[in-house]
């Protein structure tokens, strides 16, 4: 393209919220075939919060324990995690003033949850597959309930039992179906990419109208899910707010950070969407083409 024409599409993206750091960007984005779209606080708010606590019931089908004290455990473990999903269950106990004991051996495991101990008790909160590591079997039924309903089932336990199960959800964001609807228009694919489980990403999926889902990815795992999209050639852009997603929004042939995300994915994102609005993400595109067009 030429710079005067490049130079107007980059005023023109500014004006609406749309910041193209490079030229390339702007050019490259005419002919992606692909969005990965990232889904917690891209797709939904990216503010979880709780809608059910469960406490585990016992082989007289009775609640193994009250459902504050399950609060009591879910603070716990939750009060040094930085997870969003950790922020949620913090809030609840706030609300309900519940306050966790002090745990030693605090310890993140990326894309499962968390592990501690309390006192001499190890105690765990986290998704299934962690849960399946630490010999625990969860309630199948229960989390197909949940995550049918689009909420992510985080499971409790204490001394290798499970305590229960506190359902959060994230409310998707209100352009989100219409986005990916004039992205569809645009003639391109759109590709869910997430950490969460594959039920409950599929019915988030299904609200917005996003048909292909990758799920259960590990954090480190995004940028391959990328590189694989890209094979045969296909220009694939990605859009992401989070830590997480960076790695993969460098590796995008159009990296887009939504504004309200972290830092360092805007650090390393090539177009930043100021009004965090994925209608914006259709927008770039017709602009990129609009700004091709010209130059032929
Ligand atoms: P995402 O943010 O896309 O859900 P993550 O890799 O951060 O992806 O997390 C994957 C899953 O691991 C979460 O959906 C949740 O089930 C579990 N998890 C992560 N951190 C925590 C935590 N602090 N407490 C409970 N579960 C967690
Ligand atoms: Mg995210």
């Amino acid at each position: 393209a030429t710079p005067v024409a490049i130079m107007v599409g980059t005023g023109k993206g500014a004006e609406m919220g749309v910041l193209f750091k490079s030229a390339e960007a702007l050019e490259t984005l005419h002919n992606v075939k692909t969005v990965v779209l990232d889904k917690t606080g891209t797709v939904t708010q990216g503010r979880p919060a709780v809608t059910d606590v469960l406490p585990a019931r016992g082989a007289d089908g009775k609640p193994v324990m009250s459902e504050r004290a399950l609060m009591k455990l879910a603070a716990a473990l939750e009060r040094k995690s930085e997870h969003p999903l950790a922020e949620a269950i913090m809030a609840r106990a706030d609300e309900m003033g519940v306050v966790g004991r002090v745990v030693e051996d605090f310890q993140a495991v990326p894309g499962r949850g968390v592990v501690a101990r309390e006192g001499a008790n190890p105690i765990a909160a986290g998704n299934a597959q962690l849960m399946a590591e630490l010999g625990i079997e969860v309630p199948a039924d229960e989390l197909e309930a949940f995550a049918r309903d689009g909420k992510t089932p985080l499971f409790f336990a204490r001394n290798g039992r499970l305590a229960g199960t506190i359902a959060v959800a994230d409310e998707v964001k209100p352009t989100s179906a219409a986005a990916i609807r004039a992205l569809g228009e645009l003639g391109v694919e759109t590709v869910m990419l997430t950490g969460d489980n594959r039920l409950t990403a599929e019915a988030i999926a299904r609200r917005v109208g996003v048909t292909r889902v990758i799920a259960d990815v590990m954090p480190a795992d995004k940028e391959r899910q990328v590189r694989e999209l890209q094979d045969g050639g296909a220009r694939v852009a990605m859009v992401g707010d989070g830590i997480n997603d960076s790695p993969a929004l460098a590796r995008a042939d159009v990296g887009l950070a939504i504004g309200t995300g972290a830092d360092i994915a805007k650090e390393g994102a090539d177009v930043v969407l100021m009004r965090s609005d994925l209608l914006d993400v259709a927008r770039a595109i017709e602009l990129s083409r609009a700004v091709i067009r010209n130059i032929k």
